[in-house]
């Protein structure tokens, strides 16, 4: 069992894992160390399920030429579910690499397609802070633009329903970032959401988006209402069924529970033409890009924060985006410090990667924690822009020489904690660009 520090570098959030361990409520961190051994098989790559012949696995050190029951070999079968992973599929094995580096950025910006254009300056105050005890605290998960939209309408048209439970009105924040520029504030980034929980003052919790929300594993030991939402399920109906929930579950609170945090930050983001000029304004060593998000296999923000440290200290331009800028905003590194810039929501990598590289300044990508689809592709978009790109997160893909080794010129993986001194000795040396 690692040890609680062991979880997080956020020393705010160790409270609400001894508080925890003390009430028994088990997270997602315990569930996973339960779990391991995690199938190795998969890890590598080497299973598939698409079909009911299967379940498939290949042994990694079985002969060079098993087969799975429709006939895929080592190298095809990771392949198979890579393209299962990013949604990208490549007909020809020999060019697999290749393949998903060039269609990363297309699948990325067909991704955030229809949303509001450039990418906007904006100010946001992040951390558990925003929980106040007296309001009825509602957190929206990764909720699409169309559902946020109508429910923030909806709730400042029925307001009067929290004054019917004796509260003062509603409190709307978001978990994680969204990929559009937004009003709520930010409780907390998506790894940290059943800490939000912990504090006891979650009256409803609604996740969105298409994996699921670790909230759950805490909602299900409180008094939160948790619901799932999607564009599908997106009418006024369905949100006032969600406010009558949280307004339920406010009277339910269980005082002897609530830990309430004042740890709360203001973080600026910036927008998109402050990367431009950012460059044009002054000379920078390099540039790395900070993306990804979380993923409980590292300690939760450690390599982030000790990367842009370490960065930013030696004049690397660290421009983060997405849940990897909140994450910076949450430990006040967002808030006019040297050499940290930090754009709101994934989508603006498209954009980003538009002025990357920028004329012969040396440029990298540091994705340390990797989660779902979008962070896959974000990594490969950088390498697939001719940016070095490194992650501390093992993709799925090293039970196929061909596809790992294609990939590994491109895409690095660093333990936490080495990938700041790769990259600034490749610097150094002169060596960049793919
Ligand atoms: S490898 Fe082929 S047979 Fe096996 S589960 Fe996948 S699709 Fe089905």
């Amino acid at each position: 069992m690692r040890k609680v520090r062991g979880k997080s570098a956020d020393i705010h959030a160790n409270p609400y894992f001894l508080k925890a361990a003390g009430e028994g409520v088990p997270l997602s961190w315990n569930h996973y160390e339960k779990m391991l051994p995690q199938d190795a098989f998969s890890c590598l790559g080497l299973t598939c399920y698409d079909c009911l012949l299967g379940p498939c696995r290949i042994n990694p050190f079985g002969e060079q030429n098993e087969k799975t029951v429709c006939g895929l070999d080592r190298e095809e079968l990771v392949i198979r579910t890579f393209s299962r992973f990013t949604g990208i599929h490549t007909p020809d094995a020999d060019k697999a690499a290749d393949c998903f580096l060039e269609a990363a950025f297309p699948a990325l910006e067909s991704l955030y397609k229809g949303l509001p254009g450039e990418t906007a300056a904006c100010t946001k105050r992040i951390g558990l802070g925003i929980l106040k005890q007296e309001n009825i605290n509602i957190c929206l998960e990764r909720p699409s633009a169309s559902f946020l939209e109508l429910f923030l309408k909806t709730a400042k048209e029925n307001a009067a329903m929290a004054a019917g439970v004796q509260a003062p009105g509603f409190c709307i924040s978001l978990v994680g970032s969204t990929p559009f520029i937004c009003p709520p504030d930010v409780v907390c980034d998506t790894g940290s959401s059943e800490l939000a929980i912990m504090t006891g003052l979650v009256d409803a919790y609604i996740a969105g988006g298409d994996l699921p929300s670790r909230a759950w594993n805490a909602a299900a030991n409180y008094h939160t209402a948790f619901y799932t939402a999607d564009s599908g399920n997106c009418d006024t109906n369905k949100i006032m069924e969600f406010l009558n929930g949280a307004c339920k579950a406010y009277k339910t609170r269980d005082k002897s529970r609530i830990m309430p945090s004042d740890v709360l930050e203001e973080a600026k983001f910036s927008g998109i033409t402050a990367l431009r000029d950012s460059l044009q304004g002054k000379s920078y060593k390099g540039v790395c890009l900070f993306g990804g998000s979380s993923n409980l296999k590292l300690t939760q923000d450690e390599a982030l924060f000790h990367a842009v440290r370490t960065m930013a200290e030696k004049g690397i331009l660290c421009a983060a985006f997405g849940e990897a800028a909140l994450t910076l905003g949450k430990y006040g590194l967002l808030n006019g410090q040297d050499n940290v810039i930090g754009f709101w929501g994934a989508a603006a990598l498209p954009e980003l990667l538009k002025i990357l590289p920028y004329k012969d300044t040396p440029c990298y990508a540091y994705f340390p924690e990797l989660f779902g689809r979008e962070d896959i592709l974000g990594l490969l978009a950088c390498a697939g822009k001719d940016l070095p790109a490194y992650t501390s997160t093992r993709l799925p893909v090293e039970g196929a020489d061909r596809l790992s080794k294609a990939l590994g010129e491109r895409v690095c993986y660093g333990k936490p904690g080495e990938v700041p001194d790769s990259i600034l000795r490749a610097i150094q040396e002169g060596r960049h660009g793919n």
